[in-house]
């Protein structure tokens, strides 16, 4: 067979490497460290974790992550295997010695026969006759690539940047408090015209809030973060509240077109709203509320926002370098590019976040590939498993009709498709609050393993 070309050793491109190796595919896998580094990677090791050590919870049964953790271990996972092998202590999250971890993993990708590996960057797109390439090249991606992927996908199609707002499961809004409008009722049917969430401030809570904003912590902004241009058009809500206290009341606070279904004689002072984030409902974002604030401080100064009092977060706000594509629109699938199915894509540049989801569409992208290279059947997992949430996510995770949606996420339940929980716990209580929605993740979660375990086909097997 000719191989499968990897462009970039890290989270996603080792785990794709190690998927298609041991499915029976030659690979080459090329990382261009340390020939040529990124502005974060310290090392020329493969899969270096950049920042923190954690791998987040490893809780399977209430914690999508922890969740994706069991099944990425199900299906023969090498970045799973060597975060398990070195470990440090952390409580109840995979917390790993990072240098050990990722020599484990480049001894493997070196050790494996199918596999070649070669220190050279890929400054511009792969040649026409590698016909079947992943490119897992992250966040980071060197410049002369991300330039060629850009030219190839169409102007604004890859992001460089992402300044994230926060995104809160829609269950935990007090919709006693707010209310479904859109601006000056906009819409054609019924559903566009109450497409929005809104939460009414007065004048006192108004001031409370931006008093709080100017007064929290944040985190610094780097060099290039100044110097990038379009910054402009979406600047973090604290820089706005700097500029006067009634700058937010104008802009992505305004109150105007909207009136208070709970008591539509009182003007409200300002209005936050939120938009549909994910197809099934389950996820809105903060409209504009993109924002560099600590993450404690993010939680403490949104829940004072009414109707926001008891908000859960699916994601906090962030500003940082991430080059990302417009995946729903440009990839397949099974993570293609469209306009050229040759090359596939895999990791952070794929609009997920994280580390171990990172791994998880390498994981993905590698099986794919080397189903297509042996001539087996390409099979996606089912999107009831943490691993299909995240592929329906970057194939199909915009609100349909919503241009300009598609942000970037870390696996969590708000992506997996809805299930009745149980309404009664093991005495018979009746369950609530925190009980009742972990009955429900639980339920979501034994789900999920029963059908990965049917997807990598451990249930035929365990029945032979
Ligand atoms: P990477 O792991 O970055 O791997 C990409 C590889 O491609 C790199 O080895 C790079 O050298 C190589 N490469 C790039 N361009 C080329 C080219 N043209 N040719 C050849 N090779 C190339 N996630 C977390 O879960 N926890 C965190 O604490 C965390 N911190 C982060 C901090 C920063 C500064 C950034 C940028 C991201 C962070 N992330 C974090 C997000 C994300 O999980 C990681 O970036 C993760 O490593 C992404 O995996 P990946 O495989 O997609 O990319």
């Amino acid at each position: 067979h000719t191989p499968i070309h990897i462009v970039g050793g890290g989270m996603a491109g080792s785990e794709a490497a190690w998927q298609a190796a041991e499915a029976g595919a030659k690979v080459v896998l090329h990382e261009m460290r340390p020939v040529r580094k990124t502005e974060a990677h310290q090392t020329d090791g493969l899969a270096e974790l950049v920042c923190s050590n954690s791998f987040r919870s490893d809780d399977a049964a209430t914690n999508a992550v922890g969740l994706l953790h069991e099944e990425m271990r199900r299906a023969n996972s090498l970045i799973m295997a060597m975060g398990d092998a070195h470990q440090v202590p952390a409580g109840g999250a995979l917390a790993v010695d990072r240098e050990a971890f990722s020599r484990a993993v480049t001894q493997k990708l070196e050790a494996h026969p199918n596999i070649e590996i070669r220190r050279e960057e890929i400054a511009g797109l792969p040649p026409q006759e590698w016909d079947s390439v992943i490119i897992a090249t992250g966040p980071l991606t060197s410049p002369a690539l991300a330039k060629a992927v850009h030219d190839l996908t169409g102007e604004g199609e890859l992001a460089f940047f992402d300044a994230i707002a926060p995104i809160v499961y829609a269950e935990t809004i007090d919709m006693d408090i707010a209310w479904k409008q859109s601006r000056y009722d906009k819409g054609d049917t019924e559903e566009d015209r109450a497409a929005y969430i809104n939460c009414p401030m007065n004048r006192e809570q108004y001031h409370a809030f931006v008093e709080a904003l100017l007064a929290a912590p944040q985190t610094e902004f780097k060099d290039w973060e100044k110097d990038t241009p379009y910054f402009e058009a979406c600047l973090p809500i604290e820089v706005m509240a700097e500029r006067g206290v009634e700058t937010l009341r104008h802009g992505p606070m305004k109150p105007r077109g909207l009136t208070n279904a709970h008591d539509p004689q009182t003007k409200p002072y300002a209005v936050v709203q939120l938009r549909q984030d994910n197809a099934l409902g389950t996820l809105f974002n903060m409209v504009g509320f993109q924002t560099k604030l600590k993450y404690g401080a993010q939680t403490d100064i949104f829940r004072m926002i009414p109707g926001l009092e008891n908000a859960s977060f699916a994601r906090l706000g962030g500003i940082h370098r991430n080059t990302f594509l417009n995946s729903p629109k440009l990839l397949d699938g099974v993570m293609r590019l469209k306009a050229r199915p040759s090359l596939r894509f895999a990791g952070q540049i794929t609009g997920v976040e994280g580390y171990v989801e990172s791994a998880a569409m390498g994981l993905l992208a590698g099986r794919f590939a080397a189903a297509e290279r042996l001539g087996r059947d390409v099979t996606p997992p089912p999107a009831t498993t943490a691993l299909g949430s995240l592929l329906t996510h970057i194939t199909t995770g915009h609100v349909p009709g919503k241009k300009g949606a598609f942000q970037p996420m870390n696996v969590n339940f708000g992506l997996f498709p809805d299930i009745e929980g149980p309404a009664r716990g093991p005495n018979g209580e009746r369950l609530r609050g925190k009980a009742k929605s972990d009955a429900k993740k639980r339920a979501q979660s034994a789900r999920a393993l029963n059908d990965v375990d049917a997807w990598l086909g451990l249930k035929a097997q365990a029945a032979e």
